[in-house]
């Protein structure tokens, strides 16, 4: 029996969401509920899961629009770092800017800290708080028995990295973040974004173009 690893993009911008079941026990973590709550639910269901968390990497509307039919089909916890909480607020600013409909309310507990973990049977989610895309995005680091995955959302992706023109960004902060939380990793660790393929450590170090090696030839 091994850990249940499932991403699927979902919502109206199509969110990375992932779920995470423990075989033994069924806890499962759901990590950014996007939207179209019946699919979610569907990939629970079929891995007769029982969910312990939902946890988001960031409070962007797209990344929860299923967050409150979950939170009430599920009877599960909802998480945000509290840094983010100003863009809970700004949801309905959100929704009117994407033209997309409010999502259901939800009970968000901002407890998600740098250094906390987040843990569903023999899962343990590392969180690392990684700002820049918005000031509380986190990233998780997924320990399972079968290793480890780091879920980045909107700070690193496959080639690129997250927009920071958006309330709350700062593009140096981003750069420190991904450097400093997410390239320390070990590089054969799989990543999965808050949108689009997924990817290593070892690969975004060599070939994104956003984050240069430090070191190496300089001119004089
Ligand atoms: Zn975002
Ligand atoms: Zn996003």
């Amino acid at each position: 029996m091994t850990t249940v690893i499932e991403t699927f993009p979902a919502g109206p911008l199509g969110c990375n969401c992932s779920i995470l079941v423990d075989p033994a026990s069924k806890s499962a973590v759901v990590i950014d509920p996007g939207g179209d709550f019946p699919t979610i639910r569907a990939a629970l269901e079929r891995a007769g899961a029982r969910v312990v968390s939902i946890v988001h990497t960031h409070t962007h509307i797209d990344h929860l629009g299923a967050t409150g039919p979950l939170q009430a089909w599920a009877g599960a916890a909802a998480h945000i770092h509290e840094d983010d909480r100003p863009l809970y607020e700004m949801l309905p600013v959100q929704a009117a800017l994407l033209g997309i409909p409010l999502p259901d309310p939800c009970d968000m507990e901002g407890d998600l800290v740098d250094g906390g973990t987040v843990t569903a049977g023999a899962i343990e989610l590392a969180v690392l708080h990684t700002p820049g895309h918005t000031p509380g995005s986190v990233s998780f680091l997924a320990r399972t028995p079968e290793g480890a995955v780091a879920f980045t959302g909107d700070t690193l992706f496959r080639r690129s990295v997250g927009r920071t023109d958006l309330w709350g960004g700062d593009g140096a902060k981003l750069i420190r973040s991904v450097r400093q939380k997410l390239l320390t990793l070990d590089e054969a660790t799989p990543v999965v974004p808050g949108h689009g393929p997924s990817t290593t450590i070892g690969e975004e170090k060599l070939r994104n173009p956003y984050l240069r090696p430090l070191s190496g030839p300089r001119p004089g």
